[in-house]
């Protein structure tokens, strides 16, 4: 592991700055032989956490030189028209990615929904498809959470080999993966997979040279609960209650940052970390399916 000083920012601005710029280089040259990446999203409903999360996408992609478009429905949307939508979006040769807004309505069941996307489309790289070859070690697209989790962990040169691992949270979308991608021949961490049937998390964590928490509980994570020089890495995204801010809410992580700090080596704050790496690194993915589908 590359030295740092105790409770060095994992900078997530700055990387996730390094991760776009490259993309938006790759598009440049990418252009100059063909048209521009493809994003298309859908959104059904009216979550306001969901139309934040795809405006934020649409202009990211903007950024970059990415195109996409928006199929905004309403909330009682039946499960077959989205289903066809998404049919239509995989055999439409102008779409090089599709991603659909989670959560969905109760009526709609995700995994149908996912298991429809094709999966050379699939820039959230949810379809078992995808899973499947995470798995086995030769990914076609990585969840972006994880994937900005492990490119944050390579850009500081943090190697986790042989690294007791503890990632709390078993989510499909970011401990299941995570845990997969740590533990593959190239990284070699020994991982641990904490969830809320576990039993004394505490003296699981205690142990993790390196700590990722993925539960969406705010600051649960104490330093009593933190080895000394630990990586920690925090997931979460929590809304307290905060008078002093004009939104009257703050967003801290599911690690308690100004106790844990000090006990680490190297920590991820929250806003500033892997949020940001996760927004960029969907980016990277939509380049990865205009490159699949040109050559399909
Ligand atoms: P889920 O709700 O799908 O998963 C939460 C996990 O935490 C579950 O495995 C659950 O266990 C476990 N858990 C809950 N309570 C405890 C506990 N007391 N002790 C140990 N484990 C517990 O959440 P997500 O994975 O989707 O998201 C987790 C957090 O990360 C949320 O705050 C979310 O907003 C944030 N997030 C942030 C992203 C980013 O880009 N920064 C991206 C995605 C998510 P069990 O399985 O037993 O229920």
């Amino acid at each position: 592991m590359s030295d740092s000083k105790p409770g060095t920012l994992i900078d997530g601005r700055e990387i996730a700055q390094a991760i776009r710029d490259e993309v938006k280089a790759q598009i440049e040259e990418w252009t100059e032989a063909h048209r521009p990446p493809f994003l298309s999203a859908v959104l059904v409903g009216d979550n306001p956490a969901s139309k934040a999360y795809v405006r934020g996408k649409e202009q990211d992609a903007a950024e970059v030189g990415i195109e996409t478009n928006t199929h905004h429905y309403d909330s009682d949307l039946s499960e077959e028209a989205l289903l066809d939508t998404v049919r239509g979006l995989n055999g439409d040769p102008s779409v090089d990615g599709i991603l659909v807004q989670l959560p969905l309505p109760d009526h709609i069941d995700d995994r149908a929904v996912i298991d429809t996307i094709d999966p050379k489309k699939d820039v959230d790289g949810f379809h078992p498809a995808n899973l499947g070859r995470l798995m086995r070690g030769n990914p076609s697209f990585v969840p972006a959470t994880p994937y900005g989790i492990v490119t944050m962990l390579d850009r500081c040169g943090i190697d986790p080999k042989g690294m007791d691992t503890v990632i709390v949270g078993r989510s499909n979308i970011v401990g299941k993966p995570l845990a997969n991608l740590l533990m593959q021949r190239d990284r070699n961490a020994t991982v641990t997979v904490c969830h809320s049937r576990t039993k004394d998390l505490a003296a699981h964590t205690r142990r993790a040279d390196l700590l990722v928490a993925a539960v969406g509980q705010a600051e649960m994570i104490g330093a009593d609960m933190v080895k000394n020089g630990a990586v920690v890495i925090d997931v979460g995204i929590n809304r307290v209650d905060d008078a002093s801010n004009e939104r009257g809410y703050r967003l801290v992580g599911d690690i308690d940052f100004e106790e844990v700090r000090p006990k680490s080596s190297w920590i991820t704050p929250v806003p500033g970390g892997v949020g940001l790496m996760t927004r960029a690194m969907l980016l990277k993915n939509t380049m990865t399916a205009a490159r699949l589908h040109a050559t399909a």
